[in-house]
């Protein structure tokens, strides 16, 4: 009965955020923003999305790219010489696939 599984998504803005299937995605991204693409990651299936003709099996793991970074992550370093992450990285949003 064991289903091992997440989900990867992207907001309007472009932050990419990942959630197990067991507590599922928030309705909004921390940002405010609502999502703009989900990817359900089935880890023996492959991922699904959702399309136009319904229920589109992908096979591959489309969530790990080809995204096009948006915008690039910037850090800060401080007085210990640690980089701390200033603005994160942000990613187009595929024109394939869409939130559910
Ligand atoms: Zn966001
Ligand atoms: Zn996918
Ligand atoms: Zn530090």
């Amino acid at each position: 009965m064991s289903y091992e599984g997440y989900e990867v998504a992207l907001c309007e803005v472009g932050h990419k955020r990942f959630a197990d299937c067991y507590s599922g995605l928030n309705a909004w991204c921390d940002c405010g923003a609502k999502w703009a693409w989900t990817c359900d990651i089935d880890q023996t299936n492959g991922c699904y999305h959702e399309a136009e003709e319904g229920r589109m099996r992908m096979n591959g793991v489309c969530h790990e790219g080809p995204w096009g970074e948006k915008t690039p992550a910037e850090y800060d370093v401080c007085n210990l010489n640690h980089l701390h992450l200033r603005t994160e990285a942000t990613y187009h949003v595929p024109d394939w696939g869409r939130a559910r």
